[in-house]
C-alpha cells in the first residue's frame, strides 16, 4: 500500500496520514474477515473435513472444490493413503488366516469405527475366522504330510547330459519345472503349506511342565495343512556345472533368492530353487501360507553352508570370515521370511549306524559350524532319512539323549505315507521324498497328492 499519499495542496499532513491509515486499515481488517468468513464456510461443507473420521464412500474423486495445494486436503489424502496401506496389509494378514492380527491391526487405527472400509472388512474377517476348523479338512496331524525335495534342478540339459552323477540327479532331484506345476497342484487341491512349529506346539502344563501337543492350527474345512522341506541346501561341489543354482543370496529387493553361474563366468539373480520360486509362489497366493509359514532349510556343514564354503576345511579361503558374514546376514533374511533351519548332522552320515561318540561329534561340529551361523534350531533332519531308532517305539536310547541335550526336539525320517509321534518330550515326524525315484518308481505313493501326468519333466530320462 501506498502510504506516501499526499494532501490536494500536495502536503502531507500527519493528520491526515493518520486518518487514511486507520482507513485503509479498517478496510484490510474487513477483508481479511471475509475471507477468512469465506474460507471457513468453503471448509464446512468439505466433504473431506478432517474433524470428522474419514468415510470412504470411494466419491472423493468428483470432489474439486478445493484446490491441491490445499494443506488440509493434502493431510486427508495422506490419512487416506495410509489408510489403504493399512488395510492393505490386514487384507494380506487375513488371507494368510492370521484373522486375529488383522483384526488388531485394523482396531489399532484411532477412530477405526468411524472407517466404513475398515468396519467391513473386520465383519468379514470375524466371519471368515468363524468358518475355521481346527486342521481344516483334517482331524489332526497324524493326516499332515511332510513333502521333502532336495536342490531344483533348473538346467536340465546339464543335470541329465549323462554323466556319472545324471541318474543320481535323476533319482534324488526335481526340476524347476516340476516343482512349479506341484506347487500349482497341490495350491488348486487346497494345500496350505504350515510351519513345523505351528503344527506341533510346546505348551507348559498348570503344574510346570512342558510338552508337545496339536497346535491350533485354524484353516476353512477345505483346507489341507503340509509341511515342507528341503534337504541339502549347502550347493556342493559336486553339483557344479550341473545346471543348479550355486548359492542363496539377498536380492536387490533385500528378499532371498539364488544365484546362478552362467557358461560365461557371468552370474545370475532368480528363481532358481525352491526358496525364491515359493516366495514368489506366495506373493501372488498369499492363501497358500499359514500365517507366514515357509519351508524348513536342512543344512549339513561339512562343505559349509547356503553354497558358501565355512567349514573349518575352507579356512584358508580368502573370502572365509566374508563368507561367514553372508551367511549369518541371508540366514537372517530367510528367517524374517518365515524359513527355518535344521541341522541335516554335519557329516551326512548313517546317524543310526554310528556310534555314539560319532554323533556326539558330529552334531558338535554342525553347532559350532553352522548353527553358529543360521542361529539355534530343535529341529533335526536325520540323513539319508535313517532315523536314530528303528520301529515306531518311544525314543529313549543315548543318542536321542543327547541330541535332546543339546536342544532338538523335533525329529524326521522317511517313510511313505504321513506318520506323526507327538510326545511330552519329542516330536517324531515322517516326511514324504519328491524325487525321481518316488515318480518314477513308485508313483502310486504320490497320487493322493500329485496328478503326475501333467508334472513330469519330458527332459528327464528313464531311470537306470
Ligand atoms: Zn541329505
Amino acid at each position: 500500500m501506498d502510504n506516501q499519499k499526499k494532501s490536494k495542496d500536495g502536503k502531507i499532513t500527519l493528520h491526515k496520514i493518520t486518518k487514511i491509515l486507520i482507513a485503509e486499515g479498517l478496510i484490510l481488517s474487513v477483508l481479511l474477515i471475509s475471507l477468512a468468513m469465506k474460507r471457513l464456510s468453503e471448509y464446512k461443507e468439505d466433504p473431506l473435513d478432517h474433524t470428522k473420521p474419514v468415510v470412504n464412500t470411494g466419491d472423493n474423486k468428483n470432489n474439486t472444490i478445493s484446490p491441491t495445494s490445499d494443506p488440509i486436503l493434502e493431510l486427508k489424502k495422506e490419512q487416506e493413503a495410509k489408510q489403504q496401506e493399512v488395510l492393505k496389509e490386514a487384507k494380506l494378514l487375513a488371507a494368510g488366516y492370521d484373522y486375529d492380527k488383522a483384526i488388531n491391526l485394523l482396531k489399532s487405527e484411532e477412530g477405526y469405527e468411524n472407517i466404513e472400509s475398515f468396519m467391513n472388512a473386520i465383519t468379514t474377517f470375524e466371519e471368515d475366522k468363524k468358518a475355521c476348523v481346527p486342521f481344516g479338512a483334517y482331524k489332526s496331524s497324524t493326516e499332515v504330510s511332510h513333502l521333502f525335495f532336495h536342490s531344483l534342478i533348473y538346467d536340465t540339459s546339464k543335470a541329465f547330459d549323462g554323466e556319472y552323477d545324471s541318474n543320481g540327479y535323476n533319482y534324488y532331484m526335481v526340476t524347476v519345472k516340476e516343482f512349479k506345476e506341484m506347487l500349482n497342484q497341490l495350491y488348486e487341491n487346497d494345500y496350505v503349506l504350515v510351519s513345523i512349529h505351528d503344527l506341533v506346539t510346546k505348551v507348559t502344563n498348570e503344574d510346570g511342565t512342558t510338552a508337545y501337543q496339536d497346535g491350533d492350527v485354524l484353516l476353512p474345512p477345505n483346507k489341507k495343512p503340509f509341511v515342507l522341506s528341503q534337504d541339502d541346501v549347502n550347493y556342493y561341489d559336486y553339483m557344479e556345472g550341473d545346471g543348479f543354482a550355486s548359492r542363496m543370496v539377498i536380492d536387490e529387493n533385500g528378499k532371498p533368492s539364488t544365484l546362478m553361474i552362467n557358461d560365461d563366468g557371468t552370474t545370475s539373480i532368480g528363481d532358481y530353487d525352491i526358496v525364491p520360486i515359493v516366495e514368489r509362489f506366495i506373493e501372488e497366493h498369499p492363501d497358500f501360507s499359514y500365517r507366514g509359514a515357509r519351508g524348513v532349510i536342512a543344512l549339513t556343514g561339512y562343505e559349509g553352508a547356503l553354497g558358501y564354503r565355512t567349514d573349518p576345511a575352507s579356512k584358508d579361503s580368502k573370502t572365509y570370515d566374508q563368507d561367514r558374514e553372508t551367511v549369518k546376514q541371508v540366514a537372517n533374511v530367510l528367517k524374517q521370511y518365515g524359513w527355518e533351519f535344521a541341522c541335516h548332522s554335519n557329516g551326512h552320515r548313517d546317524m543310526a549306524a554310528c556310534t555314539e561318540e560319532f554323533l556326539k561329534k558330529d552334531t558338535n561340529n554342525w553347532l559350532k559350524y553352522v548353527g553358529s551361523l543360521v542361529g539355534e534350531t530343535d529341529l533335526y533332519i536325520f540323513p539319508y532319512g535313517i532315523d536314530i531308532q528303528s520301529g515306531a517305539g518311544v525314543y529313549k536310547n543315548a543318542k536321542f539323549q543327547y541330541l535332546d541335550s543339546v536342544g532338538f526336539h523335533y525329529y524326521f525320517g522317511v517313510f511313505k505315507e504321513p506318520w506323526i509321534q507327538v510326545k511330552d518330550n519329542y516330536v517324531r515326524m515322517s516326511r514324504r521324498a519328491i524325487d525321481g525315484q518316488a515318480m518314477l518308481q513308485y508313483p502310486d505313493r504320490l497320487t493322493d497328492i500329485f496328478n503326475l501326468s501333467t508334472i513330469l519333466d519330458d527332459t528327464r530320462p528313464a531311470l537306470k
